[in-house]
């Protein structure tokens, strides 16, 4: 199943469910009790939010090994974690402010999203797919500069506007080969699948929710493959999934 956010007839904003290009206003919360009705909207005419609302966004750097390659480091002994402010969220297609009161350097990242479906702590990789509630495409936007400037990654991959998601939350996906891509301004750029990746989705979940407790809504970005380049005011970026959908933004200055 596809959910998504969008805002109502009504201004309010709501989940819904995706099907064949229509949207259905869904009472209540996905991640608790819900139910979908039968108000329909076109969804071309829907203005969409960010399909969930994390507490927080924990991403895993240098989890593709052609990646690792390309930033001239050796992929870690585990997986390596930083986090980015649930305030960098924005929808598809929002607008990427390029932060140029501070950096010279703004890059895209596709990734695969894995959406948390239930408070997670201290879980095995055997049962960690069972605290997931579905899969969407972010953009982890990091000002390169500022990451080897600051060597602590909160800057460059923390301002507004960092964290794209959506434009869906796919449930039924399978993590283990989906195909990433990254378009910028049309142009194939990033071009790799979850297989992969160093440390898979089970494992991330478990790992992670060893050393903090993960709820409802939380991201985990799973790591971006090789391809990475910069963005300039102006541009378009897609990170598109297998099955999940195609995450559209502009970068604006
Ligand atoms: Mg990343």
């Amino acid at each position: 199943m596809k959910f998504l956010r969008f805002t109502n007839a009504q201004k309010k904003p709501v989940f819904g469910k995706y099907l064949d290009g229509s949207v259905f206003e869904i009472n209540g919360d996905i991640f608790g009790k819900y139910s979908v009705t039968d108000i329909e909207y076109d969804y071309a005419n829907t203005v969409p939010l960010a399909p969930c609302l994390p507490t927080k966004i924990i991403a895993v750097g240098l989890n593709y090994e052609d990646h690792a390659k390309e930033m001239n480091r050796t992929p870690p002994e585990d997986p390596m974690l930083f986090m980015k402010p649930s305030t960098a969220v924005i929808a598809h297609q929002e607008e990427i402010k390029y932060p140029g009161h501070m950096s010279n350097r703004v890059d895209y990242e596709g990734e695969l999203g894995v959406v948390i479906g239930k408070r997670a702590h201290m879980v095995e990789n055997e049962q960690a797919l069972e605290y997931v509630f579905g899969y969407t495409c972010i953009n982890d936007v990091t000002a390169r500069d500022l990451q080897a400037k600051d060597i602590q990654f909160t800057r460059g991959k923390g301002f507004d506007t960092f964290a794209p998601i959506g434009p869906f939350i796919e449930t039924e996906a399978d993590p283990s080969d989906l195909h990433v891509r990254t378009f910028l301004n049309g142009e194939l750029k990033q071009n790799s699948s979850t297989k992969n990746l160093i440390f898979s989705v089970p494992e991330l979940v478990s790992f992670i929710s060893k050393v903090m407790t993960l709820l409802p809504g939380d991201i985990i970005a799973t790591g971006t493959p090789s391809g990475i380049s910069p963005m300039s005011p102006g541009d378009l970026v897609e990170v598109e999934i297998e099955g999940i959908g195609k995450l559209i933004n502009h970068v604006s200055s």
